[in-house]
């Protein structure tokens, strides 16, 4: 019925980032508090790529740089062995 909709499925809204966004508003990526709604991009929590849906309950806020890094880190290799340094 709606499957115009479907063109572009992986963009949050910027009415859902400024929905999400308080003050306080802790970055899952670094621990820091995000600052300003302007610093802030929405993530999906279960990757696009992975079949995460664009949904709020599924949006999280991240800074503008932290969400191009992690970004970068699953483009260039999700299978690294970098946690076995016990
Ligand atoms: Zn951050």
């Amino acid at each position: 019925m709606t499957e115009a909709d479907m063109t572009d499925q992986r963009a949050f809204s910027p009415e859902l980032k400024q929905k999400l966004f308080h003050e306080g508003y802790i970055c899952s990526y670094c621990g820091n508090v995000i600052l300003s709604v302007d610093d802030a991009e929405v993530d999906h929590v279960m990757p696009y790529s992975l079949g995460g849906e664009t949904v709020e309950s599924n949006a999280q806020l991240l800074h503008r740089h932290c969400n191009r890094e992690k970004n970068n880190i699953i483009d260039a290799d999700w299978s690294t062995e970098e946690d076995n340094q016990d």
